[in-house]
């Protein structure tokens, strides 16, 4: 199996350059795919896949375009992924799995710069500090001993920029996790907005966005949003009477970027933190709810709160950690009222509100936490299916 490993990289101001070269390269390479085939198209002529656009490129365009040769001077497998990355978008849209592809814009979700090992003779080579890139040669780490530096290790990668700085990913061959022996007994988990989670053993984790460090920096989210669409309105004007103001919004642009980030890293941490706690102890099994997310977010007061949980980012991660560990994931029937049902006697109570914290049972009389109670009946289940 692969796995996906992603670090910060510190890039000399030449490869700066040379990678954002590569990124230009790649939006207008990905952006003549997509105008190409639309030409095409309503032309009624024959659609050019990779393959067929890549010779087209090669000879047809960039002869009769001899000021576009800079395209052949970014790393081949870079403009290649451009290509291929367009030509697959292009055939979602065919076969009606998704829009038409979007021309790429600058600065909005930029492109990444893709390499690839070259067989065995020619490995990605990684050591404690550093990774050599093909075409762009040593790249610092930020994180040292992250990548793996056996021969060979690493299949390939990208380096993206994200709110002004490089981050690089890699993919390597993982060994397929062998079965671990069990610890302790299987766990249920059930995912709340109050808490993040609350564990069958008792064990609560807190709800990352009520903290006040998050709070405060929503806020300023908010203010430089709000100062960002302000600058966005002056710029307009400014264009009109013949002056250019972007400068400042892009500034302010990069300020908001650098804040949307910021909360997305703590509320990663914390989604990996909660995880690492789940799957240390090594339990028999680990059970969720298969959550109605979109359901939810269809209530206007929970959307806001159940989007910045990001469920599905807990789901993934933990999936990928039980994979890992060899741990069975129970991803219990949507349908199942865990919340509702009585964990001692199995009484069903229909008019579970929201808003009631603890539950009480009109069946045996027992009180108890509402979120603890649904965390037992999702642990002893048998309505699930394995992740
Ligand atoms: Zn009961």
């Amino acid at each position: 199996m692969f796995k996906s490993l992603k670090t910060e990289v510190k890039p000399t101001p030449e490869q700066r350059v040379a990678l954002f070269k590569a990124i230009g390269t790649f939006r207008f390479v990905y952006n003549l795919f997509l105008a190409e085939a639309d030409k095409r198209y309503r032309e009624g002529q024959k659609y050019m896949d990779a393959y067929d656009f890549s010779l087209w490129l090669n000879h047809a365009y960039l002869s009769e375009n001899p000021d576009k040769v800079w395209i052949k001077e970014t790393y081949a497998k870079a403009v290649k992924q451009a290509i291929i990355n367009a030509n697959t978008a292009y055939q979602r849209f065919f076969k009606g799995l998704a829009a038409h592809p979007n021309f790429k814009k600058k600065g909005v979700r930029e492109p990444s710069y893709y390499f690839v090992r070259n067989g065995a003779k020619q490995p990605i080579v990684c050591e404690r500090h550093k990774i050599k890139v093909p075409g762009l040669g040593w790249l610092a780490l930020k994180e040292y001993g992250y990548f793996p530096t056996e021969a060979n290790a690493i299949h390939s990668g990208s380096i993206s920029l994200h709110a002004g700085r490089f981050f690089c990913s890699v993919l390597v061959e993982a060994p397929d996790p062998e079965p671990v022996r069990r610890e302790t007994e299987g766990i249920g988990v059930d995912l709340g907005i109050k808490s993040f989670a609350v564990v069958s053993d008792g064990r609560e984790f807190p709800n990352v966005n009520r903290t006040r460090k998050v709070g405060k920096l929503e806020k300023r989210l908010k203010r430089e949003q709000r100062r960002l669409s302000r600058k966005r309105e002056s710029r307009k004007k400014n264009s009109k009477k013949g002056k250019d103001s972007s400068k400042r919004y892009n500034k302010q642009r990069l300020k908001v970027q650098k804040l949307h980030y910021r909360l997305d890293c703590i509320r990663k941490d914390s989604i990996r933190q909660t995880v690492a706690a789940l799957v240390k102890a090594k339990p028999e099994f680990i059970a969720v709810e298969d959550l109605n997310v979109r359901g939810m977010m269809k209530n206007r007061h929970l959307s806001k709160a159940v989007a910045q949980q990001d469920f599905y980012g807990f789901r993934n991660f933990l999936a990928w950690k039980c994979k890992v560990y060899g741990i069975p994931l129970h991803i219990v029937d949507r349908w199942y009222p865990s919340s509702k049902t009585c964990h001692f006697c199995g009484t069903l109570k229909a008019d579970l509100k929201l808003s009631d914290r603890s539950y009480v049972c009109e069946g045996c009389g027992k009180r108890m936490d509402r979120d603890l109670n649904a965390a037992l009946n999702i642990r002893d289940t048998t309505q699930y299916v394995l992740a």
